[in-house]
């Protein structure tokens, strides 16, 4: 069912999923603040997918600092290339990103530069959607929140747009850490920042947001994956760049090319698993391929994972092949080793380039530090000094320039016993809010007026719901019994005493609780309660004190006839 978003938002704001931020100043948009329900939800969704990429697939999971300063992102490419195009209105100020005001006029308006925006828009007659005025040529914006650290003119820094780059410059400890084997994979979870262009559309475009992203550092030149056997014959529906969308097996399409290898195709895979698995619908999720143009600066190949909300098509996750462009980067710009060794099944003897120390520059120079500056030269990579007039390497925990005249990059036979890469990376990365976004909208059922979430047990932030009839008789203290039960035994539940009991269901309902349990007069005679199903409303007693266990057993999927035995 294709919804007013609108009116899922006001659901979410009177029922404590969320609030504009800073509502009673105004608020800014793009940011939102998680009430309870909406906190609770967004944790489900994230334990599941750490139960699924650390506990399932083994990624070591780190915590690095939102901010960071800025030679990180020149490294990484953000301060020069994370631009979007926005136009503003010479009469009112408004702000639009062009590509937006765009739509509808070519095919992909992303894809395009400021200049062929600012053409289309010209030719199209685009004007302010305010108040119908002048707007300016197109002008790139860098989407990154600029700060300093320190006092007085301080560090530049920047607020962390992606996670990935804290696990891209901890190459070299997480490796270590994982006992230097490729391939490896290393995860975040955490809040990113971005000064979006005037964010119209609620949790879809947010200016904080929060990732969940994977980086599985691989072999350049081994991109098989073992575990694709067992998921090969498994299909996804894609839309390639080139070529008709169609539902395809994974093998064939890593045979036909579609999808460039079968890591990329795993990690694909994975993520349309998750997806399913905390229940969005399998008719509204799509893999489409990034044209050449539209992809990010970092990325070889890229396929959004996409849901079909009330706001159209939304990409929920990016899973690109970054190739080595990261870690390359960080090593070209901070001189540090972030390769892998591969070691051969037997010395070889070769003829390789390497860096050679030149001692009689070293020693007047760096004096009694000259021997570990020498050992670590040669410990970079050869491309990494090649052609440089300095480079970086780090001594006792200090980083040290050393100058071109101290080494010498020259090729050598010798036998060696392997030999230095640098990592590609494969990335499947998750913008939780829009998850959590287009799972309400996809959960979301409304049938004359009877608004039922129809949320997974896996996510649903309250899972059981306990009424006592009417709070008098000793019931109140039955149901807070139950309660306790439930919650002792992990259950987030809610209790509610207020009310007639199908406008408890109602409320319960409303906010995607799969069960209820009532207590009634019933009770007090043969110590039985109610337990409800939200989503066939089917109703079953059971003993009182069987009430958690009947909820793990629902949790797991069994229905609520298999809770007879518990009678
Ligand atoms: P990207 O690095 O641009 O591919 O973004 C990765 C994921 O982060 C996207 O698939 C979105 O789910 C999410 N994301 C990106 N930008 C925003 C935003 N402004 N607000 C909310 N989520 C976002």
């Amino acid at each position: 069912m294709q919804m007013d978003p609108q009116e899922l938002l006001s659901l979410c704001k009177r029922r404590g999923f969320l609030w504009p931020a800073y509502d009673i100043y105004g608020a800014v948009s793009g940011l939102y603040d998680y009430g309870p329900l909406g906190a609770a939800l967004k944790n489900n969704i994230e334990n599941q997918w750490r139960r699924l990429y650390v506990l399932q697939e083994g990624f070591y999971e780190i915590s690095c600092p939102v901010v960071a300063p800025e030679p990180v992102f020149k490294a990484s490419g953000h301060v020069d290339a994370f631009c979007d195009v926005y136009v503003e209105c010479t009469s009112c100020g408004e702000t639009y990103r062009a590509d937006h005001l765009a739509a509808g006029m070519h095919p992909n308006p992303a894809s395009l530069g400021e200049h062929e925006l600012g053409k289309l828009l010209k030719a199209n007659g685009v004007k302010c959607v305010e108040c119908k005025g002048e707007l300016t040529e197109p002008k790139r914006f860098n989407l990154m929140f600029k700060t300093s650290i320190g006092a007085g003119k301080g560090k530049t820094a920047y607020l962390r747009p992606e996670t990935a780059q804290g696990m891209f410059v901890n190459f070299a400890q997480v490796y270590r850490y994982g006992r230097e084997r490729l391939p490896f994979g290393a995860v975040q979870v955490g809040r990113a920042f971005r000064n979006e262009i005037s964010p119209r559309q609620g949790l879809i475009r947010l200016r904080e947001f929060s990732m969940m992203e994977a980086e599985l550092f691989v072999h350049p030149e081994d991109k098989t994956w073992p575990g694709f056997r067992k998921v090969k014959d498994r299909a996804m529906p894609l839309v390639p760049s080139k070529g008709d969308p169609r539902t395809i097996r994974l093998d064939e399409a890593v045979k036909a090319k579609v999808i460039g290898n079968e890591v990329l195709a795993y990690y694909m895979w994975l993520t349309y698993k998750f997806a399913l698995d905390i229940g969005l619908d399998p008719a509204r999720l799509r893999f489409r391929q990034h044209e050449k143009t539209e992809m990010a600066h970092y990325a070889s190949d890229c396929w959004d994972l996409e849901a079909e909300t009330g706001y159209g098509w939304i990409e929920l996750v990016g899973v690109a092949d970054r190739g080595c462009y990261d870690v390359q980067a960080h090593i070209d710009h901070s001189g540090a080793d972030l390769t892998a060794f591969e070691r051969f099944d037997e010395p070889k003897e070769v003829e390789q380039d390497v860096v050679k120390p030149d001692f009689g520059e070293l020693g007047p120079l760096f004096k009694g530090k000259a021997k570990k500056v020498a050992e670590a030269l040669s410990r970079l990579s050869p491309e990494s000094a090649k052609g440089k007039d300095k480079v970086m390497v780090e001594v006792d925990g200090e980083k040290v320039s050393v100058p071109a005249k101290c080494f010498e990059v020259s090729r050598r036979k010798e036998k060696v016993s392997g030999r230095k890469i640098v990592p590609h990376v494969i990335e499947p990365s998750y913008g939780v809010d829009r998850m959590m976004f287009a799972l309400l909208d996809h959960a979301y059922s409304k049938k004359d007026d009877y608004v039922t979430l129809r949320l997974k047990p896996l996510v649903a932030p309250i899972k059981v719901g306990v009424f006592p009839l009417m709070p008098k008789d000793g019931l109140d203290e039955i149901a807070q019994g139950i309660y306790n039960d439930l919650t002792g035994a992990g259950f987030d539940s809610y209790l509610d005493d207020s009310g007639s009991i199908g406008r408890r269901y109602a409320r319960m309902d409303e906010v995607g609780t799969p069960w209820c349990v009532t207590v009634d007069y019933d009770t007090k005679n043969d110590g039985t309660v109610t337990v409800r199903d939200r989503d066939t409303a089917e109703q079953t007693r059971i003993k009182k004190e069987k009430v958690p266990k009947a909820i793990e057993a629902l949790v797991k999927g069994a229905g609520l006839s298999s809770l007879n035995t518990l009678r």
